[in-house]
């Protein structure tokens, strides 16, 4: 796919004017190349012996023209981020003086690199395993205090080591059950099965619960999923809008007026909430509203809290005090966090302190439409989402390590069934194999140039 002898270079800032620009270079010939343009201000360095870790000013020449006064990183094989020789040019930001470096360097015989190729060699290298390749990718990519947190464990190894230490322990099995199929005539049993089904039952848990964190890392990478539900003219738009400090929904007085799905992230302290305002649960006559009452359904199914909003002030006591009774009941059984919000506190006589006592249910009581205690929300949200203690779990971001590790479920189910209706160890024996093979695509001990491409090419040029 990717010819890795050749010396290649990109610019690894992004596209147009900055002060500094940093064009790399990784490769064989990078240091005889810079040889014949770069012109150090010390004379008494000597280029062909650049000491490594260090950086040097100097100027880039085209022949005798001039290009710009530069700054060279020079890092020597393998300690470099390729495993390399490789050179950072730190040039002026002016996208003409990027293209005539870039220029010259390719007149030199240096190649343009691919999308992702600095990190691919990187991995090729053996300086980072495939999922620390894919956490670089993540890291650039992360906007918010959870995606980087999550991308740098990720990038220092913690998802690949438990994946590593999975296949470590299984392939001793496969060897003792191949060995087991080498004296298939004379019956014996070197693999032995209650610590084979011991490995089996951990390893079936281990991969359930990295399949179960994928929920939890997709949410954080696209915004945890809240749902605003009430009904109608309880005030979710305004709501949805106080919290946005934008008018995004639409605000009517006419009920049912929201009858979309409108979803809205921001970030609250360094996570990011989707928010996701419904028309509610009332059942209407009218077609388009309904189809917005049943996304409303789909819209609580995915998510994680949801705020139900009580319009307080017209509606009598004991019709609240129902509607709270149905909202327990309502969402008792699905596994979500349920924050109530009274709403339109504004337009009540008297404090609602006397209804506080009687909803025996934590209750935080707000004015949507003049932003009053809106800031409650944000901790009660925060308080549902308690990173702190999910920062100590392993989370499974990336979509790729979720399709592999449902075929080891597959593939698990199948020794299960196997076992259970006593068929012969060289079924087991392939299934073991099968499991072995799809945590190793994980790590990257087991590739081919489809699963790269696939991976690289959706790195920027320069990464
Ligand atoms: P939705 O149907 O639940 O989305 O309700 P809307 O957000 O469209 O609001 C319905 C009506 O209630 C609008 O006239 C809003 O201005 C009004 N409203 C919403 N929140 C408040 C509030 O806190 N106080 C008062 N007085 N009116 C509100």
């Amino acid at each position: 796919m990717f010819n890795n002898n050749d010396t290649i270079c990109a610019i690894a800032t992004p596209q147009g004017t900055g002060a500094i620009a940093v064009i790399r270079i990784s490769g064989n010939k990078s240091f005889e190349v810079i040889h014949q343009i770069f012109k150090p201000k010390n004379e008494n360095i000597n280029l062909l012996d650049l000491e490594p870790y260090k950086v040097y000013y100097g100027e880039i020449y085209d022949k005798n023209q001039l290009i710009d006064d530069v700054l060279i990183s020079v890092f020597k094989a393998p300690h470099s981020y390729t495993g390399e020789h490789s050179l950072e040019i730190s040039c002026h930001g002016s996208p003409y003086i990027q293209r005539l470096i870039l220029e010259l360097l390719v007149s030199k015989g240096i190649r343009l690199a691919e999308a992702g190729e600095f990190t691919l060699r990187a991995f090729l290298n053996g300086k980072m395993d495939l999922t620390q390749a894919e956490a670089v990718a993540d890291l650039i990519a992360s906007q918010s205090k959870t995606m980087h947190e999550l991308a740098l464990k990720q990038m220092r190894g913690g998802f690949s080591n438990k994946i590593t230490e999975l296949r470590k322990q299984l392939l001793d099995f496969a060897s003792l059950i191949e060995l087991e199929l080498d004296f298939s005539e004379e019956d014996v049993e070197f693999a032995d099965r209650t610590q084979l089904f011991a490995l089996l039952a951990n390893l079936k848990e281990e991969v359930n619960r990295l399949l179960e964190s994928f929920k939890l890392g997709n949410a954080i990478k696209n915004g945890i999923p809240v749902a605003i539900i009430g009904k109608p003219n309880a005030g979710k738009s305004t709501l949805l809008n106080a919290l946005l400090n934008e008018e995004k929904a639409i605000v009517s007085e006419i009920p049912g007026t929201t009858r979309d799905t409108i979803e809205d992230t921001i970030m609250l302290r360094g996570t990011a909430f989707r928010f996701i305002d419904t028309a509610g649960l009332r059942t209407s006559d009218n077609p388009i509203e309904n189809i917005g009452i049943e996304r409303t359904h789909s819209t609580i199914e995915k998510s994680f809290i949801i705020l139900y909003l009580i319009d307080i002030c017209n509606s009598s006591v004991e019709e609240i005090l129902e509607e709270v009774k149905l909202i327990k009941t309502q969402f008792s059984n699905l596994d979500k966090h349920v924050v109530i919000l009274a709403n339109k506190t504004d337009m009540l006589e008297e404090s609602p302190k006397e209804l506080a006592k009687l909803l025996e249910q934590e209750t935080i009581f707000i004015s949507a439409k003049r932003k009053e205690n809106i800031n409650l929300i944000t901790e009660a949200l925060l308080k549902v989402a308690k990173w702190d203690e999910l920062s100590e779990q392993l989370i499974m971001l990336n979509v790729r390590h979720y399709a592999v590790l449902l075929e080891v479920q597959q593939s698990i189910a199948n020794i299960e069934k196997a076992f259970a209706d006593k068929l012969s160890s060289e079924l087991i024996a392939i299934d073991i194999k099968n499991i072995l093979h799809y945590l190793g695509e994980i790590t990257g001990e087991i590739t081919n140039d489809e699963i790269l491409g696939n991976i690289f090419g959706h790195f920027c040029i320069g990464k």
